[in-house]
């Protein structure tokens, strides 16, 4: 630094500028930027990691892995998103894209299991009145419950999508038996996509609406249930499925412990564990 020249006729000279003083927030802020670039680099290494562990091979990360990143931050500083309280029956033929379920993007784990291709659903193609007699089965299905059914596009996002329509070829499953698919792991999953392979029952109202019942069930929670009358078995049907209040062995072909480890479910008990019960309407 050189010395302060002694004062001069004239224009005074502008005194060097002191350094600029590095204030505290400056600082934080370099720190928070480096930071933030080492948490980057951590971010992009733990999303291979994660591709890894959910696919089982070696990839750079995409643009849907970090969505799915930022739904599980999300998640996590928010806590787990509602229950969903609105069925959404939708007749409409549409493509639905693979990726975490997001009823409301029309994103699906279902589509996902078969690969990364968008899958194209043709919808309904039973008559109207099929289709009136379908709704109303559901809604019966779920009367109990504190539930909306509804075939109207819901404004909410919090919605279970159950695409109805169409064969399990249309998403590329190949067993032609399928009636229907969701998403399941015991717990409830938001948002969830389901499928009710409405041609392979030939729009038979009553089948479909049984299959729509297991589906949206397993959405919440539900395992396949040891016990002929309820709408979560496989067993030669005895009568109309429902949601049936007895504590029945989970299984299909033969009985086993349920998911979660519990020796029994009851199917009714369990939703309105989930749900709560339908709040009585006033006149
Ligand atoms: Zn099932």
């Amino acid at each position: 630094m050189t010395a302060p020249r002694p004062a001069a006729p004239g224009p005074r000279p502008r005194p060097p500028a002191p350094p600029p003083r590095r204030s505290w927030a400056r600082r934080i802020a370099a720190i928070v930027t480096v930071a933030l670039v080492a948490v980057a680099i951590g971010v992009g290494v733990a999303l291979v990691i994660v591709k890894r562990v959910r696919t089982g091979e070696w990839r750079a990360p995409t643009v849907g892995d970090l969505a799915e990143i930022k739904r599980d931050v999300a998640q996590r500083l928010d806590g787990p998103p509602p229950v969903p309280r609105v069925i959404f029956l939708d007749p409409r033929p549409r493509t639905l894209t693979a990726g975490s379920d997001d009823a409301a993007a029309g994103t699906s784990s279902v589509i996902a299991h078969q690969g990364d291709a968008p899958r194209t659903v043709p919808g309904w193609k039973g008559s109207a009145k099929q289709w009136r007699d379908l709704v109303t089965c559901v809604r019966a299905q779920f009367a109990a419950f504190d539930v909306e059914v509804t075939d109207q596009l819901p404004t909410t996002r919090e919605h279970v999508l159950v695409a109805v329509g169409g064969r399990p070829k249309d998403i590329g499953v190949k067993d032609a038996q399928v009636a229907g698919l969701a998403p399941f792991n015991g717990e409830v999953i938001p948002r969830a996509v389901v499928f009710a392979f409405a041609a392979t029952q030939s729009h038979q109202p009553r089948g479909v609406c049984e299959t729509i019942a297991m589906e949206v069930a397993h959405a919440y929670g539900l395992d396949h249930e040891y016990l002929c009358s309820d709408v979560m078995s496989y067993l030669k049907p005895c009568g109309k499925r429902r949601f049936v209040d007895k504590d029945a062995p989970c299984g299909e072909k033969k009985a086993r412990a349920c998911a979660g480890g519990a020796a029994t479910q009851n199917s009714f008990r369990r939703l309105l564990a989930v749900l709560g019960p339908r709040p009585a309407t006033t006149p």
